[in-house]
């Protein structure tokens, strides 16, 4: 039987750049002890005092199919938080609640893209957001930042490619860099926007974790509110990825149209998750800065042990759960070297061409493992990372 080409095409086909991560988990199945630095996923678990808000909603009868465009409750309490945030006037009826930041992306792109039309993506990018793209029927494009600007995108880079696009999707705090877009860099996209007519879509799923500069929402510069479409989610601010709770903020009428596709998808999002989601964002940032505080600390200490050495490159880590690690000077790949740390160290990290292109011969450190296997696990990259410049330079010598 036939199946459609957008489900059969939907992840681009090929090698997916995940084989290390495969292979550590297999190697961690067979017994063996593998530090893994890997994914996204907090090494704490939501926090109690979430856990009881949600039991006591399950229990107390919040069971039952939710409002599909997301209790009022949260509703509101997204909008306040927004406006607060941003300076933007924000409503409910700018709000759509969805299962995670996943189910957002979309539902976003579902919103502007018709089939054929061509949207644009920064590469280096979040592993799912090409097929995303391909799985609502257009035309993924990535547009390629520079690890010689530490990966802030230039603006003419994205004007070059826009004549034929409806949207550009971005992410600040970002995965997988740790770079924070500037004022200047979102300025710059904003007015690519503007001219191009594109429709802005902003992951901010980071928007908590922010060690240096500031987090500033494209949505809440000049005119730009009535073209972004943010999408926000509970699962690294407050570390509930399993709970599937997120949003969409946007224009009143695209939330409308949302909420039908919604209503046609996924029917919302079940009540006590919800219930807990609100709850968590009306404790406001003590809860929030408690769960960035680990990557907060683990960054610093990134910082101290890369500063002293000079084999292996920090890329500014300013934000989100990642350090992006410039060892290009080793001559090897990412993949390769990713693969070589993981069979003589039994560390796992990902390399950059996980990510795309632009971050070949980079590779990619969650920052999500307790400190002291953290700040080791980094030491000994760093002196492999030396040690085969060493060998390199020994054997570029005896050949001559
Ligand atoms: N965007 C980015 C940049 C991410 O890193 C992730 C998760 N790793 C997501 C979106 C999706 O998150 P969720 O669906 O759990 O909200």
């Amino acid at each position: 039987m036939k199946l459609s080409h957008r489900i059969t095409h939907l992840t681009g086909g090929g090698s997916d750049g995940w084989d290390v991560f495969y292979r550590a988990r297999r190697m961690i199945s067979e017994g063996v002890a593998v530090t893994e630095l890997t994914i996204g996923e907090h090494d704490i678990r939501t926090d109690p005092s979430i856990l009881s808000v949600m039991n006591d909603a399950a229990v107390g009868g919040h069971t039952g199919y939710a409002m599909v465009p997301g209790t009022a409750l949260l509703r509101d309490t997204v909008a306040a938080r927004v406006q607060a945030r941003t300076g933007v006037p924000t409503t409910r009826d700018n709000v759509l609640i969805t299962p995670g930041g996943q189910a957002a992306l979309f539902a976003t792109h579902s919103a502007v893209c018709d089939a054929g039309d061509t949207a644009l993506y920064l590469d280096p990018y979040y592993a799912t957001y090409p097929g995303t793209i391909r799985g609502v029927g257009a035309v993924a494009k990535a547009v390629q930042t520079r690890a010689e600007d530490a990966f802030q995108p230039r603006a003419k880079d994205i004007d070059a490619a826009a004549e034929d696009a409806v949207s550009l999707l971005i992410n600040s705090p970002n995965n997988p860099t740790g770079v924070v877009y500037s004022r200047e860099t979102l300025e710059g996209i904003a007015g690519v926007c503007r001219d191009r007519d594109l429709w802005l879509i902003s992951d901010e799923v980071y928007d908590t974790h922010v060690w240096e500069g500031e987090h500033i929402s494209p949505r809440s510069l000049p005119d730009m509110a009535a073209r972004t479409l943010v999408v926000g989610s509970m699962s690294k601010s407050h570390a509930m990825t399993g709970s599937r709770c997120g949003w969409i903020v946007g224009p009143e009428e695209v939330i409308g149209h949302l909420i039908n596709l919604a209503t046609h998808t996924t029917y919302g999002v079940p009540g006590f998750i919800q219930d807990a989601a609100s709850y968590a964002l009306s404790e406001g940032n003590h809860l929030e800065d408690e769960i960035a505080e680990p990557f907060r600390r683990r960054r610093a200490l990134a910082k101290e042990i890369l500063a002293r050495q000079n084999t292996v490159g920090l890329i500014p880590a300013q934000g989100a759960m990642y350090l992006m690690l410039d060892t290009r000077a080793t001559g090897m790949s990412g993949e390769a070297f990713a693969n070589a740390l993981l069979d003589t160290h039994r560390i796992a990290v990902l390399p950059g061409e996980s990510f795309g292109q632009a971050a070949s011969g980079h590779v990619r450190v969650a920052m999500t493992v307790a400190d002291e296997a953290f700040a080791k696990s980094l030491e000994t990259l760093c002196d492999f990372a030396a040690q085969l410049v060493s060998d390199k330079s020994m054997r570029f010598s005896e050949t001559g």
